[in-house]
């Protein structure tokens, strides 16, 4: 007998059970064959409706891994297509470090990156924050201004989140709650009532949920998922995570150049030349440091 499989998206995983949206909408707790790889939320998966079996995972186009305590990656979220790094004018101080942190990891995998300055009503003429800025835009990232207070820029965000799949990121305070209530209140609509017959594990609020919001497009979202320290293994990815050095660095006179003080180092030269920023630079040879 053929088994029918058909194509479904995980919303949350619970142990070897999990949750996911069929292509018909439709939201079902399953529980998930033994000795296949553990899917994680985002994944597209095949699944038998007869058994309410998740039976493979599809392959991934994105995967977000997060360091443990212990230093060891652990899966998160998968397929991904963008991330909001959001940082805030005032209540918390800018963190560029962090933003660099996101930014190392939407580099090596291939995610758009888009930087929300929030709380645009709290200091609009900030001229450090312009600077910051400027930084990010010159290399290509949307920097968007915006306000849960004003409404500025909401609306764009909005448009910004609709036919993709996007995680939300940045400090504890900087207003991610507040920008996912305005632009997608969907996300705080509850979740289905669990199946019966599905012995479900823990329903903790860490546990990375995918939220439709309308338009094709779906937001990742857990505190976990928040907060996640990127698996960075070796210096190539740290470079490939800072897309001007990474660019800069085939100059070199030494093709394993760690911009660091060697003879010849373009990178060096174009911080010099104000090419580079020097900030974007020690935040590189911090995390460099960090893998020694
Ligand atoms: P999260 O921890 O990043 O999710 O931040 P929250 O959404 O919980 O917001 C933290 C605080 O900042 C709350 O007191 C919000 O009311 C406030 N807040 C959020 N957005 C803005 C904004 O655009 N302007 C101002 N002045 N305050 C904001
Ligand atoms: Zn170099």
């Amino acid at each position: 007998m053929k088994i029918a499989h058909a194509k479904a998206r995980i919303v949350a995983r619970f142990g070897q059970t999990c949750r996911l949206v069929t292509s018909s909408n439709e939201i079902i707790d399953c529980h998930i064959k033994k000795n296949i790889p553990a899917p994680v939320t985002g994944d597209w998966v095949e699944w038998e409706q007869s058994r309410r079996l998740v039976t493979a995972v599809l392959p991934r186009q994105s995967l977000l891994e997060r360091m443990d305590k212990t230093g060891r990656c652990k899966p998160l979220a998968a397929n991904m297509d963008q991330i909001m790094i959001v940082s805030a004018y005032k209540s918390p101080a800018i963190d560029t470090l962090l933003i660099d942190r996101y930014l190392l990891f939407s580099e090596n995998q291939g995610i758009q990156a888009i930087l929300v300055f929030n709380k645009h009503d709290l200091n609009s003429s900030s001229k450090p924050m312009s600077g910051i800025m400027n930084v990010y835009e010159n290399l290509g990232y949307p920097c968007i201004q915006c306000s849960t207070v004003s409404g500025l820029n909401l609306d764009r965000l909005k448009g910004m989140i609709t036919h993709h799949t996007t995680i939300l990121v940045g400090q504890s305070g900087v207003g991610k709650s507040s920008i996912l209530n305005a632009i997608a209140p969907e996300v705080q609509a509850p979740t289905s009532v669990l199946s019966a017959g599905i012995q479900q594990g823990q329903h903790t609020t860490t546990v990375a949920t995918l939220y439709p919001v309308g338009n094709g497009g779906n937001v990742i979202d857990s505190p976990g998922v928040r907060q996640f320290t990127p698996c960075i293994q070796d210096w190539k990815a740290v470079e490939k995570g800072f897309i001007e050095i990474y660019q800069q660095a085939q100059y070199c006179r030494f093709n394993n150049c760690r911009h660091l003080q060697e003879q010849g180092c373009a990178v060096i030269e174009s911080v010099r030349n104000n090419e580079i920023s020097p900030a974007r630079l020690d935040s590189y040879h911090h995390f460099l440091k960090k893998l020694s």
